[in-house]
């Protein structure tokens, strides 16, 4: 490829949006011996992923769902994947083989990450990795460019031989690029406990609460369709805070330390969009509830396709054309609706 800087030029693979799913897919990239550009908005891994809970809640996904043999093998993944970034970085991402506590006393074998961690050890990773990551840089829209794709972020313009939108909730906002993902909003809050509190994550009606390893416990969440507003309304998080109380008791009491809210990349049947939108321009997102658990999987999915590779699994569900000319603003449809977060 010819000439690639920051300020304009021609690589391999440029990728929108550097959240979980897009630091992923630029990490696995470059292991793919790609040069990558990550274009990001604002700073790296401070949306969805940044907000999530960390559950990877892949036993809860329910037959016949398309999603569950994906969830399924990304959960398989994760012990390694954190193992290669502890060596890769020296961070560790706490995660953990808890299990989960259902209401009902059932142990799901679903573990748990720090996905704050993550983030933060995913951005290392590229950095140490020579990819060029690109913040405070809004991408506004993608046009096909000889062989690849043109870039466009305000006054600048960069090449890609190939593009992937891994822009969250904000997917359907790049002209030329659009794909059906709208924001699905959950406030979230946490409450410091002592260490080993609750031994395993708890999963009850409307609630669950996930336990860190310093003895915080993040209580999660809303669903709302309210736009790309992330705006805390105290009733709601009252509301799932007793909640919580309800399911643990031993929490009650525990000081709130911290209350947010993050948007959800959802889709109009709630599974992730995955594959190609035109030749050279792919999707990797619409991960909804479960873009943390599906990080590893996706990034495998989206190196084997843009090095060529047949991927391990059957991507049809997740076809990002789908839809047709159906809703391109990612409404939903009724009855997709799965797991817990
Ligand atoms: C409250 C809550 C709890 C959750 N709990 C869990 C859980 O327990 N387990 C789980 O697996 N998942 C959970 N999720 C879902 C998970 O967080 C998301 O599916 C996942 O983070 C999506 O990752 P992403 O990289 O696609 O999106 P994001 O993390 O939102 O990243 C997208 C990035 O793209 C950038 N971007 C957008 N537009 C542009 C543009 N035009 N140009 C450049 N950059 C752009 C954004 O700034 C952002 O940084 C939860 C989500 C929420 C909100």
């Amino acid at each position: 490829m010819g000439k690639a800087s920051a300020q304009g030029g021609t690589w391999d693979a440029i990728v929108i949006g550097a959240g979980l799913i897009g630091l992923a897919v630029a990490r696995e990239l470059n292991g793919g011996g790609l040069r990558v550009l990550l274009v990001e908005q604002g700073e790296a891994g401070r949306e969805a992923s940044w907000a999530g809970a960390g559950m990877l809640a892949a036993e809860q996904i329910p037959e016949p769902s398309p999603l569950r043999l994906l969830a399924l093998a990304s959960a398989r993944m994760y012990a390694e994947y954190c193992a290669q970034l502890r060596a890769e970085t020296g961070q560790d991402v706490e995660y953990r083989q808890i299990g989960t506590l259902a209401a009902d006393g059932t142990v799901w074998p679903d573990h748990c990450v720090d996905n704050r961690r993550l983030v933060a050890a995913l951005r290392t990773a590229t950095e140490r990795r020579g990819i060029t990551l690109l913040e405070h840089t809004a991408v506004s829209a993608v046009s096909p460019a000889g062989g690849g794709w043109c870039v466009r972020g305000g006054e600048r313009e960069w090449v890609g031989r190939q593009v992937v939108n891994a822009a969250g909730a904000w997917a359907g906002q790049i002209a030329g690029a659009a794909l059906p993902v709208r924001p699905r909003k959950g406030q979230i809050l946490a409450v410091q406990g002592p260490a080993g509190l609750l031994p395993r994550v708890r999963m009850g009606e409307g609630v669950y609460l996930v336990p860190r390893g310093d003895g915080r416990i993040v209580i999660g969440a809303t669903m709302e369709d309210v736009g790309f507003s992330k705006a805390l309304d105290p009733r709601q998080l009252a509301a799932l805070h007793a909640r919580a109380v309800a399911l643990a008791p031993a929490i009650a009491g525990l000081p709130v330390v911290e209350q947010w809210a993050g948007l959800r990349p959802g889709t109009p049947d709630d599974l992730p969009l995955l594959g190609a939108i035109a030749p050279g321009l792919w999707a990797a997102a619409g991960h909804f509830r479960d873009g943390i658990l599906l990080a590893p999987v996706t990034a495998k999915i989206l190196a084997a396709l843009l090095l060529g590779v047949p991927p391990d699994f059957d991507l049809k569900a997740f076809a990002p054309l789908r839809f047709g000319t159906a809703p391109a603003d990612g409404a939903p449809r009724a009855g997709a609706n799965h797991g817990p977060a």
